[in-house]
């Protein structure tokens, strides 16, 4: 991707190096945080309501407090730069359908990091939470996609980026709440295959974005559809599974195969047009 001389977008939080927001006092690694916990849990209190209420007081650092190396921080320019392409098109397509684009925040982490959504840590991967309208990405994730995975290439930390993304366009269109609101009402087995088919609207949605980013003048580069679609092929649910425990439950999937991952993904890229993505009504994915 060329992607040096290109705007940078103003929603990245760059958290790397500090912690993360709340950790030393609310992560029970600070000495400050345990110790007041620890007092609190003596005089018969929930050390829970100590620590959520010191998070919440607690800003973060401003900055981070440990320099970060000159490849962490053309990362952090190479993420903010995508970011502001997948800003610019989902703006559009949101105008362009009458309605205004609201601009998640980007949240960059290394090891852990507290979320309206709970805490995180790196193996969490990648993840959008919509309590709080932020995508929350530790790049040492990008690291295990090109070593572990089998997915290098700087497209494929962008088909990431833009996948979360489409999850905070699926949460701006109400997608996301009519499909939590059937959490305990399904079975397990159900409700899996709701997330599944909420998971692979983000991939097409990470493919309509790919369709605009395409028309652009000097942006990607040959080779690198082909690196989004190795990595969607690469974080499918059977892939993962056969890797970490040698075989595959389909009941349990809850991102889709490989096989349906990168064929949404393509079909975004090829139509562009969010009204191809009605996953949810597909009597095939
Ligand atoms: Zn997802």
């Amino acid at each position: 991707m060329k992607w040096r001389s290109r705007r940078q977008s103003d929603n990245v939080e760059d958290l790397r190096g500090t912690g993360g927001r709340g950790l030393k006092i609310g992560g029970g690694i600070g000495g400050l945080g345990i110790v007041i916990a620890i007092l609190y849990m003596l005089l018969g209190g929930n050390p829970g309501d100590v620590t959520q209420s010191l998070q919440v007081d607690q800003p973060y650092a401003a900055g981070p407090s440990e320099p970060l190396s000159a490849k962490d921080q053309e990362m952090g320019q190479f993420v903010s730069a995508v970011l502001a392409s997948i800003e610019d098109v989902w703006r559009e397509r949101f105008r362009a359908a009458g309605e205004a684009y609201v601009e998640p925040k980007l949240v960059l982490f290394s090891g852990q990091v507290d979320s309206a959504c709970g805490y995180a840590g790196a193996s969490s991967g990648p993840f959008y939470c919509p309590g709080d309208s932020k995508v929350y990405i530790d790049l040492s994730f990008f690291e295990d996609m090109q070593r572990q995975l089998g997915a290098p290439g700087d497209f494929a930390l962008a088909y990431v980026i833009a996948h979360e993304v489409g999850h905070h366009v699926q949460n701006l269109l109400g997608i996301n709440d009519q499909v939590m609101s059937q959490r305990g009402r399904l079975s397990e087995r159900d409700f899996n295959q709701l997330m599944v088919r909420m998971e692979l609207q983000a991939d097409f949605l990470a493919g309509v974005w790919a369709h605009y980013a395409n028309m652009e003048k000097d942006f990607l580069e040959s080779g690198d559809i082909e690196e989004g679609m190795n990595a969607a092929s690469a974080v499918g649910d059977d892939r993962i599974m056969k890797r970490t425990q040698g075989y595959v439950v389909p009941d349990a999937f809850t991102h889709g195969t490989s096989e349906q991952r990168v064929r949404w993904f393509k079909k975004g890229l090829d139509t562009g047009d969010i009204n191809k993505g009605d996953t949810f009504g597909a009597a095939v994915l």
